[in-house]
């Protein structure tokens, strides 16, 4: 599965950086746990055989303007904490094209409008591939050019076999109509975009449709056929492996995650996408991986084909044990 124009609201993100007045970052904690998203890794989304990925340079001249940003980005999860078995091995261009379901290739040699795409994990047909195109980054910035390793250390992510922690489908509690209300932890504006009009256009001004269950504004699968870019927000329908359960709160979910967007990204100027439901706090450009994405390669690589472990209400290292027993005691209490 390809995800498509990263480097795009990255660079919206980083745009956004030097607007004043965003709220501070507040994190509340409820629990204690980890925070990603991953798809479950099976037979149609396989895994990586190890963390150790191999790969190769499309050509010199992909090394030689991307190399520096790559090593950097593999530099931000070292540093923090990712283990020493995680890494990218470079083979040589035989033995990555003999390969190919199983060797990463990266080329960065080409200025396309496509801007960026990488692979989670290994694709069920064709080659792992990272695209970096950095055309339409607004050079002479020296903070943006700074900011290239963030965007390569997210790629990286997605290559490794993480997903977009706003779209794991336990912060999503999407209403049937659009004026129903929306009890998500997000608060995500559609219509703030890019390409917003040309989709409306499309279905000749039919915002009902846009927002119905089957519309590019709910449904991914709808957005990625209409190449639009909501299908970078929406939450997957396939099933994915989340720490996060169906009674999440904000204080679940990891909003420093490398694996976020801001609340600036893909949305048109003076517009945010995507805000926490509390307080509409805004979501800040990531800056390096957290402790929990870190869990998340170690927790994806370690159980590969396995779901994850919860702890029942009824055993005692359960954060809600003690609340078990109180419900025990009143149901004993009306004999029930
Ligand atoms: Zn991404």
């Amino acid at each position: 599965m390809y995800i498509i124009l990263d480097l795009l609201f990255f660079l919206l993100s980083f745009i956004s950086v030097a607007d004043a007045g965003h709220s501070l970052w507040e994190h509340g904690a409820r629990t204690v746990g980890l925070k990603w998203v991953a798809i479950n890794p099976g037979p149609s989304h396989p895994q990586w055989p190890s963390p150790a990925i191999k790969f190769c340079w499309k050509n010199e001249e992909s090394r030689e303007r991307q190399e520096v940003y790559l090593d950097a980005a593999v530099g931000l999860w070292r540093a923090s904490g990712m283990a020493d078995t995680f890494r990218l091995v470079e083979v040589s261009t035989g033995d990555c094209m003999r390969n190919p379901e199983e060797t990463l290739l990266i080329e960065g040699d080409i200025d396309d409008d496509s801007v960026f795409s990488s692979i989670a994990a290994l694709p069920v047909a064709g080659r792992p591939l990272m695209h970096i195109s950095w055309t339409g980054h607004p050079d002479g910035s020296e903070e943006r050019e700074l900011n290239r390793h963030i965007i390569l250390a997210h790629e990286l992510g997605h290559v490794f076999g993480l997903y977009h922690q706003h779209q794991d489908p336990y912060i999503w509690r999407l209403p049937l109509k659009r004026d129903d209300p929306d009890r998500s932890l997000i608060i995500f504006d559609c219509s703030a975009l890019i390409g917003y009009e040309g989709v409306l256009d499309r279905y000749e001004g039919d915002e009902d449709y846009l927002y119905s269950l089957g519309g590019p504004c709910r449904n991914r699968e709808k957005a990625v056929e209409d190449n639009f870019i909501a299908s970078e927000y929406l939450p997957f329908l396939t099933h994915v492996q989340s720490p996060l359960r169906i009674d999440a709160m904000d204080g679940d979910v990891d909003w420093h995650s490398l694996m976020i967007y801001s609340s600036w990204s893909a949305a048109k100027e003076g517009f945010w996408s995507m805000v926490r439901r509390l307080s509409y706090r805004t979501i800040k450009l990531p800056k390096k991986p957290t402790p929990r994405d870190i869990e998340g390669l170690n927790h994806l690589f370690n159980t590969r084909y396995q779901g994850l472990r919860f702890h029942m209400y009824n055993e005692q290292n359960s954060v809600y044990y003690r609340l078990f027993l109180d419900k025990i005691r009143e149901c004993e209490a009306i004999n029930f």
